[in-house]
């Protein structure tokens, strides 16, 4: 089971869910059309990698893209909540990486279907430590930054969300009941790219933290 820790608490990690094309230049990037809903993708626990673990590429792709993002953890229940009171619900904040197998996903696109074979694979979610919600002021004022071999790919800033954290817990609640323990992702700025073998990511986000993965 994977469980993550916030202070002296050690609660198990329910679902992720993952927000797509949430950062403007990141949608004219892939050529995607702006989405008038959220859009909206799950992992399942079981993707979870900890900071100085390795990401395995799995055997049906060849272009597995990083992106990083503001992950956030639900600390109490919600359901049909309005953004108005939807940090109230936030416990902590993480930096995530949602890795994704963009050949697949491609294909997967074009044939209508599910993407979780291109999002939801073991590995496909790196996770650093939270840090409680309390100790981050204002969640769309953080600089992220992701590097692979020490060069910077991802240099974004939450400021540049489409649609406020708060925003999206309450769009996701109005789907799905929001536990203690679930994580949402909050969506990607520009700059993904590919990683191979041997790379090593580093993905920070300020006041919140840094995480460090390799690539089997
Ligand atoms: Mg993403």
């Amino acid at each position: 089971m994977h469980t993550v820790n916030l202070g002296n608490r050690t609660t198990p990690v329910g679902k992720i869910i993952c927000i797509g094309r949430n950062y403007a230049e990141h949608i004219k990037e892939l050529g995607n059309k702006t989405p008038d809903q959220p859009v909206i993708f799950m992992k399942p626990a079981t993707a979870i990698v900890a900071t100085g673990g390795t990401v395995t590429i799995p055997p049906y792709s060849n272009d597995c893209h990083h992106e990083i993002e503001l992950a956030v953890l639900i600390g109490k229940e919600a359901k049909g909540i309005s953004a108005e009171v939807a940090l109230d619900h936030v416990a902590g904040y993480a930096v995530a990486l949602d890795l994704t197998l963009r050949d697949v996903q491609n294909i997967q696109k074009e044939k209508g279907l599910p993407w979780e074979i291109a999002k939801a694979f073991d590995t496909s979610c790196p996770l650093s430590a939270f840090v409680s919600a309390e100790q981050i002021k204002d969640p769309q004022k953080l600089q992220l930054k992701l590097t692979v071999n020490g060069e910077v790919r991802q240099d974004g800033n939450t400021s540049d969300m489409m649609r406020t954290v708060a925003e999206l817990i309450a769009a996701v609640s109005a789907y799905f009941t929001l536990e203690e323990g679930d994580i949402v992702l909050t969506g990607t700025p520009a700059g993904v790219s590919r990683i191979i073998s041997g790379d090593q990511l580093e993905a920070s986000i300020e006041q919140v933290g840094s995480l460090v993965v390799s690539v089997a």
